[in-house]
């Protein structure tokens, strides 16, 4: 029963035909475990183009299982768990791996439920054990151990946190086959794309510069100081959690743990002390510049530049000395 599972499945994801960077992040960590195995990497993909289907080669994958339909330029998780079971039953992959985005998020416990396998979420690391079974590791008690988890059951299914990996790297010489899939597309699934918000700024996952405001902040509009700093140099504005729960600021602003992951450039941490369920949002930034007034914060641990002071102060300073230096 065991030996019929074989070849590691990637899904890629995608919106409006564009690959989102998780699926060659998932080609690069899926080829190490392929290797491992002594097996084939593979990517399924449902878009409403095909050229995506080849560049997933190009970044790797030796097959690509594709599925066409103009009605999968918006992800929805009914229509891709229909078209995945049926993928998973057929092909007997030993091991499923899906993005740790939001979309994956939402994804994947539906499809373990369908397939009646196990799921570890949010994985940051992988090997593999003398009996060949996926090596699952993610970070537990708030990021203070690494568990190691197995599955029971196939296929082996984890999702894998965004950016936690580097992309596959690209070879357009390299080749592959696309097998192209009967999509079965629902007329109706309960869910129903009225239309885009627009955002009104950068992805904080994407940003190159962070800009972040934590319990030190007195008022919910003192979130406009650290956004003029943030718009000097180019970047967004963060929150450590608290400041969500209150309702001070969205949701999609959160750094950390439970909120978003981001790698940018320039991390400036005010007012946050630095909880291992905020760091692990951010840890993994270029350059973490932290500003509080309590020297022995936990954040100093992980700065680069530590300010010991009142953000209240040394934020205008900042602004004025950026103005000034832009002249
Ligand atoms: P505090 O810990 O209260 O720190 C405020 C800091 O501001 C202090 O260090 C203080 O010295 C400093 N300060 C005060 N006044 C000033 C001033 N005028 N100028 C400069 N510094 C000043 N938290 C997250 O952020 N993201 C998550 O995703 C997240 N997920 C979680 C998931 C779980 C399951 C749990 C249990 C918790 C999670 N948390 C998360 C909460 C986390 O554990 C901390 O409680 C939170 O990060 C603390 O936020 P803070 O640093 O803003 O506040």
């Amino acid at each position: 029963m065991v030996d019929a599972y074989k070849g590691v499945l990637i899904l890629a994801e995608q919106n409006e035909g564009e690959l989102h960077p998780i699926s060659y992040e998932l080609l690069n960590v899926g080829r190490t475990i392929a290797d491992k195995l002594g097996t084939e990497l593979w990517a399924v993909l449902l878009s409403p183009n095909r050229c995506a289907a080849e560049e997933l080669i190009y970044r790797g994958a030796s097959k690509v299982f594709f599925y066409q339909s103009p009605s999968f330029g918006h992800p929805d998780e009914i229509v891709y768990k229909e078209n995945l079971v049926t993928l998973v039953n057929e092909e007997k992959p030993e091991v499923l791996l899906i993005g740790g985005t939001n979309f994956g998020r939402s994804l994947a416990p539906r499809l373990q439920a369908a397939l009646h396998t196990g799921l570890t979420a949010d994985c940051t690391g992988f090997d593999v054990n003398e009996d060949g079974k996926l090596i699952q590791i993610r970070p537990a008690c708030s990021g203070t151990l690494l568990a190691q988890i197995v599955n029971a059951r196939y296929p082996q299914m984890a999702t894998v946190r965004y950016k936690e990996f580097d992309e596959a790297p690209r070879d357009p010489g390299r080749e592959g086959t696309i097998v192209q899939k009967q999509a079965d597309v629902p007329n109706f699934t309960g869910v129903k794309t009225l239309g885009k918000l627009k955002s009104k700024e950068v992805d904080i996952t994407e940003a190159e510069v962070v800009v972040s405001g934590g319990r030190g902040l007195k008022d919910s509009t003192d979130f406009a100081l650290l956004k003029e700093l943030a718009d000097l140099l180019g970047g967004v504005v963060g929150s450590s959690r608290p400041l969500v729960d209150e309702g001070w600021i969205d949701r999609s602003h959160q750094v950390g743990y439970s909120g978003n992951r981001v790698k940018p450039k320039l991390y400036i941490a005010c007012g946050i002390s630095g909880a291992p369920n905020h760091l692990a949002g951010m840890k993994e930034s270029a350059v973490v510049v932290a500003i509080n007034t309590d020297p022995s914060a936990p954040i100093f641990k992980v700065a680069d530049y530590g300010i010991v002071g009142d953000l209240y102060e040394v934020v205008p300073e900042l602004i004025d000395q950026i103005k000034e230096g832009q002249g």
